[in-house]
């Protein structure tokens, strides 16, 4: 419901469930429960995001806070993102442009949280550094929980049950054929490769932390490789 209303989509939360289940172009935060245990889906944010990657337009960005963005004003609706994306995320709208999450890249240049973590009755969702992050994974790790994410993902999920995040993963997991991702990979696109693009300059590193999930960008890993001009 947060995100809907962040979103835009109030309407359609207000005349359907407002835990669903599957991803369209109008929900980008879908709930599925395996075993008893709740998982969020939504984009999870790929440090190696594939799906900006073959985008020939350059709509599909990497912003230097990690969060991964479809500019709509772009997007030429080719589904080049979907076909690669293995955690079945974007996608199709009416308007045959695709959608989804963007980590609430508006509310978290501004130092808010995004609606998701923002509106959890629970506290399941935080906010926080990177460092504070991969601390808090790292401590659940040694406390016997899984990770899920670190280093791979902005979102990292921590949850005891391996066996339901694997059911949850399997499941929105999307099997791709390796000659079309190929075929895709292999077509010129306006910049070649994904750079973490300066989408909005704005300093300051904020980052998620979830107890379910944990989301960061790497603002400051980003800059400290500039810094040490490697980047
Ligand atoms: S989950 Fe899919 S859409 Fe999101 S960043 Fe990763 S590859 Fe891209
Ligand atoms: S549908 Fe095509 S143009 Fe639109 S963001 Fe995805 S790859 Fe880019
Ligand atoms: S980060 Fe924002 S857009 Fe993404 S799922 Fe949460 S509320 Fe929705």
């Amino acid at each position: 419901m947060a995100c809907k209303e962040r979103n835009g989509t109030v309407y359609e939360a207000k005349s359907k469930s407002f835990q669903p289940s599957s991803l369209t172009a109008t929900t980008w935060l879908s709930l599925r429960e395996y075993r008893g245990v709740p998982f969020l889906h939504r984009c999870f944010h790929c440090y190696s995001a594939v799906c900006a990657l073959v985008c020939p337009v350059d709509a599909h960005i990497v912003t230097d806070y990690g969060a991964v963005v479809i500019q709509q004003d772009r997007c030429i609706g080719c589904g080049r993102c979907a076909e690669v994306c293995c955690y079945g995320v974007p996608r199709q709208g009416l308007d045959r442009r695709y959608k989804k999450c963007d980590l609430c890249l508006d509310r978290i240049a501004q130092g808010k949280p995004p609606a998701c973590v923002e509106a959890c009755p629970v506290g399941a969702l935080k906010f926080g550094k990177i460092e504070d992050i991969y601390k808090a994974a790292r401590e659940e790790e040694a406390k016997g929980r899984c990770t899920y994410g670190i280093e791979l993902t902005h979102w990292v999920y921590v949850y005891s049950d391996q066996e339901a995040f694997e059911a949850f993963l399997g499941d929105v997991a999307r099997r791709k054929d390796a000659e079309k991702i190929k075929n895709i990979l292999s077509f010129p696109t306006k910049r070649g490769a994904p750079p973490p693009v300066s989408y909005l300059g704005i300093e300051g590193a904020v980052i998620a932390l979830s107890i379910a999930a944990l989301v960061a960008w790497r603002q400051n890993r980003i800059r400290e490789k500039k810094e040490g001009g490697h980047e």
